[in-house]
Parts: C-alpha cells; structure tokens; sequence
C-alpha cells in the first residue's frame, strides 16, 4: 500500500495537492479537517464538539480525532493506499497511526512537507477566506493561533518520521502545477 501524509502548515496547499494526487495515485483521501466540517454541516454532536476548537484555532482532542479516523480507515478495508490530509498532526496521532496501520500490516510510506513561509500562508488563508465560508478563514487571529499550534504541537511529527527516514520538504511555493510535479517527481522514485 502507498499511504502518504500530506503535511504542512495551514493553507499551504495540502488539500489541493491531495485532490491532484488521489486521481494519478487512485488513493482514498482522508482529511480530518473536511470530516469535521461535514459533521458540522449535518448538526452532529461530533460537529458541535469540534467547532468549539475549530473556532479559537486549536487542535480538537486527539481522543476525539484518532478514534473519528480508526474509523474511517477501517471502513475502507480494500484500499490501494491512502492520502492522510491534515493528520497526524500530534506525536500522539501519530503514534495511533502506526498501531492502526502495523494492525493492517502496513505503515506509513513517506511524510510529504508543503513548505510555505508565514507571511504566504496568511495571505493564502485570508485569501481563501473571502469563498471558503470557513469562520477559521476570516480571522487574523484565529489563523496566528493555528500557525503557532503547527509550529508547537504539529512540527514534531515531522521530526518523528524524519527518525525512520521518511520525510520529505517540497517547496511549496509556485504554481499547483509546479508543486504537483515536485511532488510526484519523489513519490514515483519511492
Ligand atoms: P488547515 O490545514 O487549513 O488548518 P484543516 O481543514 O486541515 O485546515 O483543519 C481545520 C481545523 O480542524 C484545524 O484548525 C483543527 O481545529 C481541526 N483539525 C483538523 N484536523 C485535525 C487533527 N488531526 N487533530 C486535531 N484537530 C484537527
């Protein structure tokens, strides 16, 4: 199985790429992010929970989310590979990824690192705000707090995999063309 984390800051393109990487890879996308704003859009407990993080920036419990994904996973036995977007964005996370991978008896291949300076991906998310429709996209502040969240809590896991040998950096910064073609220039060497 390919199974690729997508990682990076917020708004630095994890989502698009992972659009464009599904269809040449034939992968299942999971993102954490797009499942809670699916329970928020249905009203759901789950929903209401992860607004109330969501909202002020912060990371929504890794109980919470480990145990939405363990679900997700297992309900897609019959996979080729998977594309996880926006998880594990703790040690804790990741960890739980690696038990409920080595249970299928697979693992993470690579660890692929959007790399975006600051100053781009505020621009990029209020940007992105103006149609996105997310209350998380609007708000400077809002968006410094989720910055500084990846940068104490998120980075790490990058450094965690790195220990295997499994991450990579892509610039981040150019066209969605160009950064797609970065991308698949490593994953079709793996
Ligand atoms: P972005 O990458 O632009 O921040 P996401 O859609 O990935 O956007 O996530 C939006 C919000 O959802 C995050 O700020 C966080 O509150 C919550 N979230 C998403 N994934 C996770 C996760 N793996 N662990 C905890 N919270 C998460």
């Amino acid at each position: 199985m390919l199974n690729l984390i997508l990682f990076g800051p917020p708004g630095s393109g994890k989502g698009t790429q992972a659009a464009l990487l599904v269809e040449k890879y034939k992968l299942l996308h999971i993102s954490t992010g797009d499942m809670f704003r699916y329970e928020l859009s249905n009203n759901t407990e789950l929903g209401q929970l992860a607004k109330s993080y969501i909202d002020k920036g912060q990371l929504v419990p890794d109980s919470v989310t480990i145990s939405m994904l363990r679900k997700r996973v297992e309900d897609n036995p019959d996979v080729g590979g998977i594309i996880f977007d926006g998880f594990p964005r703790t040690v804790a996370q990741a960890e739980a990824l690696d038990v409920l991978l080595d249970d299928m008896g697979t693992s993470v291949s690579y660890l692929i690192s959007l790399d975006v300076p600051d100053a781009e991906i505020t621009e990029r998310i209020l940007l992105r705000g103006k149609t996105s429709g997310r209350s998380d996209d609007n708000d400077p502040e809002i968006i410094a707090k989720r910055i500084s969240v990846y940068k104490s809590e998120t980075t790490p896991v990058f450094d965690y995999y790195a220990e295997e040998g499994k991450s990579l950096k892509i610039n981040g910064v150019g066209s969605i063309e160009e950064i797609f073609e970065r991308i698949c220039e490593e994953v079709d060497t793996l």
